[in-house]
């Protein structure tokens, strides 16, 4: 057991906590600080499409969001030895800052890799459990957010950040008084959060064991969502029955490492996966996993897309039965009776189009 520091965390996080500027809007109990101006974002993937990466960082979680209009999301970094391994991902994905980062709770295999993180790309608002574990790594962490003077917040239940049009950001845990005497005290208290676009949701619930998904509960939360990652690594405390049932996924991720000692993933958390009828992805069999939304559907896809998509506000044409769509220059058009008519590309990919070679 590592020894406990926690006035020394408590007053960095304070030294944080007060250095915040920045107005706090009504009702969202986050401070939104403003960008700079001509601040420049990252391009969206594809135009309309909000993509989620799990990383495959081997032991850990490491998840990168990037928003139809590009922004960027990273929640947790891997451990110590895998941050430059998340900061060469983040660069393969054009990824210049960070908006938000997360962390969901002080475990090594979830922020080690942040100081790596931290000090290669430039972040706008952390977001942190609050929970103070003492460790090395968790001072290091705050010493190099308080370096960089970087936004600093505590993350509670209720808490919405409104990304961009479209896109919101849900905190459903921790809450004060945080959980104590819990199996993992740490673990119960991760940042548990939604991430919506369009129609579509994303819950991300750290490492959070019964304990922390019974105090969530308890505030009646909408935890529906069409991916779940899987919390705790698969392991038999982060997923059972009645939590599949709130959440109804149709996608389940498990970041976890190949052959790692905990023997994550648990059988009964695919077991209660399989009963609930999810797809199961699993970083330690396919590598990083990349989800990506439409608004309207969500779907697995195979390789990141890391070139900026075409973004243009002419016209574009579908074709109704295969969903492709053609720039109006296209000798390949459509015939008049299964075209479909868009305003610009973005919107044809809103509808779940996919673009023709001739776009490219
Ligand atoms: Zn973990
Ligand atoms: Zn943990």
């Amino acid at each position: 057991m590592k020894p406990y520091r926690l006035p020394l965390y408590l007053s960095l996080a304070l030294a944080l906590l007060t250095g915040l500027t920045g107005c706090s809007q009504p009702g969202t109990g986050i401070s939104e600080a403003m960008p700079p101006a001509k601040a420049r974002t990252a391009a969206a993937p594809r135009a309309g499409v909000m993509q989620v990466s799990f990383i495959d960082i081997g032991q850990g979680d490491a998840e990168l969001i990037r928003t139809p209009q590009g922004k960027s999301i990273l929640i947790d970094a891997g451990d110590v030895d895998k941050g430059d391994e998340v900061v060469a991902y983040l660069k393969s994905q054009g990824v210049r800052h960070l908006d938000y980062v997360v962390a969901t709770h002080p475990h090594a295999d979830h922020i080690g890799g942040m100081n790596a993180v931290l000090k290669s790309v430039p972040v706008r608002q952390f977001l942190d459990s609050g929970f103070a574990y003492g460790s090395k790594t968790q001072e290091k962490m705050l010493l190099t957010i308080r370096s960089k003077a970087i936004p600093f917040k505590v993350a509670q239940q209720d808490d919405h950040i409104a990304v961009e049009p479209n896109v919101d950001l849900l905190v459903y845990s921790p809450k004060k008084p945080y959980l104590k005497n819990t199996d993992s005290d740490p673990n119960n208290n991760s940042v548990s959060c939604k991430i919506t676009y369009g129609k579509t949701a994303f819950l991300f619930t750290g490492d959070m064991e019964e304990d922390g998904r019974a105090r969530m509960y308890s505030a009646q939360p909408d935890l529906k969502a069409n991916v779940l990652k899987v919390a705790h690594h698969g392991s038999h405390n982060g997923t059972d029955d009645a939590f599949l049932q709130r959440v109804k996924p149709s996608i389940a991720v498990i970041s976890c490492g190949k052959g790692n000692s905990y023997k994550h993933p648990h059988k009964q958390a695919l077991d209660a996966l399989k009963r609930a009828k999810a797809k199961v992805y699993r970083t330690d069999l396919q590598g990083t996993v990349v989800v990506t939304s439409n608004g309207q559907t969500v779907q697995v896809g195979g390789t990141p897309v890391a070139a900026p998509a075409p973004v243009s506000s002419d016209p574009v044409y579908g074709h109704a039965k295969s969903h492709i769509y053609h720039a109006a220059s296209c000798s390949r058009l459509p015939s008049a009776k299964n075209r479909v008519s868009f305003r610009s590309a973005a919107e044809a990919e809103a509808a779940g189009y996919r673009a023709h070679s001739c776009m490219k």
